[in-house]
C-alpha cells in the first residue's frame, strides 16, 4: 500500500476504478490537509465474473496512473494494490481501512454498478459512519430527469429520447430543429463494403505501455493466469492524455467514414472506422460533452459529413445515456429478466473462439484478443447465436460482462439483456434483433470463406443461423 500520511482523514473520499474523472467533483472539493482519498484493487473485480486479461490491466494501470496524479497534486491517497493486501472484495478493504483510520464520513460518486453501490453503502453503514452520495456529474442527463421522462411512459423508445435529449443540448439544432430538418440517418448508415472490401484503413493510435503499465501487465499475468484474453497487444489508453489523443485521432481520421459503415464488418479487420472509445468514457477518462463537441467541430470543419456525424451523436448521446439511465432505473431487477425463458447453456467455444463457423470464429477471436468487437458484431453475430440457440440470457450476461475492455454493468447489461437478448421482452427494443445468416452475408465477407451456406436452412452444408433463425421462429410464433 502507498500512502503518502497517516494522519486521521475527515473525508474519505472513496474512487472507484471507473470514477478516474480528472474534473471529480469530490476531489476538486478536497481539503488536501485534512481529506483522503480511497482507491483499492480488489480481486473480487476481476473474478465475480471470469475478467479479460485486458479489462483487469486497464483498470489497474488508469487506477494507478489516477493515483499518481492525485498524490503529485498533493492529495492524500490511501491505495491498496491487489499484491499488498489479502481482502478479497471492495467492502472488506473498505471495512479494514474504516476500522483502522476512522474517519469522520465517507464521500463518494454513485457507483454505476448497483452491486458496487449495494456493498459500500452496506460497509459505511456497519462502520456507523454518514455516507455522502453525489451524482455522477459524468453523464448529460441527471437520473431524477430520466426518470420523470421514463415516469410518463410505458414504453420508452431510444428515438424519443435521443430527440429530447438533441433538444434539451441543442447538439445538431438550429432554431429548435434539427440540422437539416432530419433527426435520424439511419438509412444512410447501413453500408457494406462491397466485394472489393474496405479501402486503405487508418490504423487506430496505439499507446504503448509505459512503466505502470508494464508492472501491471506483469501483476495480471501472475495473478490470473487462467483467465481469457492476451496481453502481447494491450494498448488502450490509460490516461486522460491518452484518451484526447485516441478521439483527435478518431475525429480526424476515421469520423467521416464511420456513420456510413458502422453496421459492416470485414475478415481481419477488427476495428474499422469505429472510434475505440468506450473504454476511455466508461472509466471517465474522456467527457461524452469534449466527444460530442469534437464531432460537432469537425462537421463545421467540414471534415465529416452531417450523416456520420449524427449517427456517431445518436450513440454517445442517444443509447448510451438511454442504456444508463433504463439501467439505473429498472435495477436489480432488470437482471433476472428472462421473457422468452431460454435456458440454454453459453456454448464452449466461446471462451476459445475454436468453431468452423467463420463470422463467430472472426468475432470470438478478435474478442479474446484485443476485448474488442464492435457494436454490430456484438449483436449480430455472437448476441444473435445465443439468442437463436436460446442461451440463458443471465449467461450471456457474465459472458459480456467478462470478455470486453469497456464492460461495465450499466452500458453492458441492457445491451446484452434488453437490445440483444429480447429478455426485457421488448421494453428497451421494440424487436428482438433476429436474422439468417443472409443478414451476416449482406454486411460481411464472413461467409465466403465457411463451409456452410448462408442461403441454406437445411442439408449438409446449412448456415447454423440460418436454421436456428427458422427454429427461433417456429418456437416464438405466438409470441410474435
Ligand atoms: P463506436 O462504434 O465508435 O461508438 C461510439 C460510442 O458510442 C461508443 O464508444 C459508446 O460509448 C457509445 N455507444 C455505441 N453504441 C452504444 C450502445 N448500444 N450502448 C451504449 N453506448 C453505446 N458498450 C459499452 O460501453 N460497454 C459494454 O459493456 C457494452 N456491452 C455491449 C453488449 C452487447 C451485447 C451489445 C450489443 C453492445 C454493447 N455495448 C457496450 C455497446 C457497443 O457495442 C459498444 O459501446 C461499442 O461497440 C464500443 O466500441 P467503440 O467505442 O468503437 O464504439
Ligand atoms: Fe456465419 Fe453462416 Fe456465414 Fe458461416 S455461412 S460465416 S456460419 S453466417
Amino acid at each position: 500500500m502507498t500512502s503518502k500520511t497517516k494522519a486521521l482523514p475527515d473525508r474519505l473520499v472513496v474512487i472507484l476504478g471507473d470514477h478516474l474523472d480528472p474534473a471529480h467533483p469530490l476531489v476538486a472539493a478536497l481539503n488536501p490537509s485534512r481529506d483522503a482519498v480511497f482507491m483499492a484493487e480488489v480481486r473480487e473485480e476481476a473474478t465475480h465474473v471470469w475478467s479479460h486479461k485486458a479489462r483487469i490491466a486497464l483498470f489497474l494501470s488508469a487506477m494507478r496512473h489516477f493515483r499518481d496524479d492525485l498524490e503529485a497534486r498533493g492529495i492524500k491517497v490511501r491505495y491498496f494494490t491487489l499484491d499488498s493486501h489479502s481482502h478479497a472484495s471492495l467492502s472488506a478493504t473498505l471495512a479494514a481501512e474504516l476500522a483502522a483510520h476512522r474517519p469522520q464520513r465517507v464521500a463518494m460518486l454513485q457507483a454505476g454498478d448497483a452491486r458496487v453501490q449495494a456493498a459500500i453503502e452496506a460497509t459505511v453503514q456497519r462502520a456507523e459512519l454518514p455516507l455522502e452520495v453525489v451524482e455522477d456529474p459524468h453523464f448529460l442527463f441527471e437520473l431524477k430527469t430520466f426518470q420523470d421522462w421514463l415516469g410518463q411512459r410505458k414504453q420508452p423508445r431510444l428515438e424519443h429520447f435521443y430527440r429530447a435529449m438533441r433538444k434539451q443540448t441543442g447538439i445538431l439544432m438550429q432554431d429548435g430543429e434539427p440540422l437539416d430538418g432530419q433527426w435520424n440517418f439511419d438509412v444512410a448508415n447501413r453500408a457494406s463494403f462491397g466485394r472489393q472490401g474496405p479501402a486503405q484503413l487508418p490504423p487506430p493510435p496505439a499507446f504503448s505501455p509505459d512503466r505502470v503499465t508494464r508492472d501491471v501487465i506483469r501483476l495480471v499475468n501472475r495473478e490470473f493466469p487462467e483467465h481469457p484474453g492476451a496481453l502481447d497487444t494491450f494498448d488502450w489508453p490509460v490516461t486522460p492524455a491518452d484518451a484526447q489523443m485516441a478521439l483527435q485521432d478518431f475525429v480526424d481520421h476515421r469520423l467521416a467514414s464511420f456513420g456510413t459503415y458502422q453496421d459492416a464488418m470485414w475478415t481481419g479487420e477488427p476495428f474499422l472506422y469505429h472510434s475505440l472509445l468506450s473504454p476511455s468514457l466508461n472509466l471517465k477518462l474522456l467527457n461524452p460533452r469534449d466527444v460530442l463537441d469534437a464531432a460537432e467541430i469537425s462537421l463545421q470543419d467540414n471534415v465529416a459529413p452531417l450523416a456520420c456525424v449524427e449517427g456517431f451523436v445518436r450513440q454517445i448521446l442517444g443509447w448510451r445515456e438511454y442504456a444508463r439511465g433504463i439501467y439505473q432505473a429498472r435495477m436489480p431487477e432488470y437482471a433476472e429478466l428472462n421473457a422468452l425463458d431460454a435456458e440454454q447453456d453459453l456454448p464452449a467455444f466461446f471462451w476459445t473462439a475454436d468453431t468452423d463457423m467463420v463470422c463467430l470464429r472472426e468475432v470470438l477471436a478478435q474478442t479474446l484478443r484485443y476485448g474488442y468487437a464492435h457494436h454490430i458484431q456484438r449483436l449480430m453475430i455472437t448476441g444473435l447465436f445465443c439468442l437463436l440457440l436460446g442461451v440463458r440470457p443471465q449467461r450471456v450476461h457474465a459472458w459480456y460482462l467478462a470478455a470486453y475492455v469497456d464492460a461495465v454493468e450499466w452500458a453492458e447489461l441492457p445491451n446484452t439483456l434488453g437490445m440483444s437478448q429480447y429478455a426485457d421482452g421488448g421494453y428497451l427494443a421494440s424487436k428482438p434483433y433476429v436474422a439468417s445468416g443472409k443478414y451476416i452475408n449482406r454486411m460481411s465477407n464472413y461467409c465466403k470463406g465457411c463451409r456452410y451456406n448462408p442461403a441454406h436452412a437445411s442439408g449438409d452444408d446449412a448456415c447454423p443461423y440460418t436454421t436456428l433463425y427458422w427454429d427461433f421462429l417456429v418456437r416464438h410464433r405466438e409470441r410474435f
